[in-house]
């Protein structure tokens, strides 16, 4: 992702576009004014094997299902057509791998590398590493666009009313598979080429919050862990909460994939360009709420792209290879540590 915040301050050599698990405005801009390329993105499509021979096999996690609070108000319309979601056979828990990003949002961009197709290559291998563990895997998406199809489309919703139809998929794709844990992979983005390492957001106002921040906190230390065991030094942001990573005119956004149901308003969506009708508002309905995440989850920023030490990283096969290792480790050890 990339933080709001900070985007008044966009100037030369590093450019950011927003989004992620969030709403956020975005300045139009393309990868072809980026400089200085200091790194060939050819390098994320390279994907060796790997011998992930550490991580532990499937447990069953048995954890309480939450609650969704009752907002009394009509909810998003449904984007996907849930009975065509094929949940992998088998008898190992289900991960939902969120790779963040797609379509025309395509996150941060600096020194070659695009975010969403970062994302979408490193969803792949973790994807690759606990399938070998034993584990079921959904991705949330499977190309370069969104996780739901025909919104990219000439003559389809673009914008806010595509960012939020996208969103609402990706919760809807897990909440109806059923999955054990929801894991959104970004890398971060911020005009400060200083800023470095890896962090990794959960959300402390869900039913299941415990258990996200242990999920957080597993996939932030293997993943550190695994990075210096493999002879590279990265920085640790460690774990946070997401209630306020995004404040707006006083107002705390918490990530849209990891956080309680969101209200959003007709004035609100009009106002950020989007289509209430594409949301699902009805004539005269002010207000509409998202369907939340129903399973602990997390959001792991894997490096900064902005950086040029975690870019170089980012665009080097066995470094991408150790992060990817370090999220399966996380993941995994989480789930072998849940109470059957
Ligand atoms: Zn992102």
């Amino acid at each position: 992702m990339s933080r709001r915040a900070l985007w008044p301050l966009l100037a030369v050599g590093v450019l950011l576009i927003a989004g992620s698990g969030d709403q956020a405005p975005r300045p139009s801009a393309s990868a072809s004014s980026l400089s200085p390329a200091l790194v060939a993105d050819s390098a994320l499509t390279a994907s060796p094997a790997a011998s992930p021979s550490a991580i532990p096999t499937v447990a069953v996690i048995a954890i309480a299902p939450p609650t969704t609070p009752n907002t009394g108000v009509a909810t998003f319309a449904a984007p996907l057509d849930l009975s065509r979601v094929v949940v992998p056979p088998g008898n190992g828990a289900l991960v939902v791998i969120d790779p963040g990003h797609g379509g025309d949002e395509i996150g941060a961009v600096a020194y070659g590398l695009v975010e969403k197709d970062s994302n979408l290559e490193m969803g792949r291998r973790v994807e690759r590493l606990l399938t070998q563990a034993g584990y079921r895997v959904l991705l949330t998406r499977h190309d370069a666009g969104r996780a739901v199809g025909g919104v990219d489309g000439a003559g389809q919703p673009q914008g806010f009313s595509a960012q939020r139809r996208d969103l609402q998929a990706r919760i809807d794709l897990a909440n109806a598979a059923g999955a054990a844990v929801f894991v959104s992979l970004h890398s971060n983005g911020l005009n400060d080429p200083s800023a470095s390492g890896v962090e990794t957001y959960y959300n402390a106002a869900r039913p299941f919050s415990t258990y996200s921040r242990l999920l957080a906190q597993s996939i932030q230390s293997n993943v550190i862990a695994e990075m210096t065991h493999s002879g590279y030094r990265v920085r640790d942001r460690g774990t946070l909460d997401d209630a306020c990573l995004r404040a707006f005119q006083g107002v705390c956004f918490p990530l849209f994939v990891l956080g309680p149901p969101r209200v959003t308003t007709r004035d609100e969506v009009l106002r950020r360009g989007g289509d209430p009708a594409t949301l699902g508002f009805e004539a005269g309905q002010d207000a509409i709420a998202s369907r939340a995440t129903q399973m602990p989850g997390a959001l792991a920023e894997l490096l900064f792209v902005s950086n040029p030490d975690d870019a170089r990283l980012l665009a080097d096969d066995a470094a991408r290879e150790a992060l990817a290792r370090g999220v399966v480790l996380g993941i995994s050890r989480f789930l072998a540590e849940q109470p059957r």
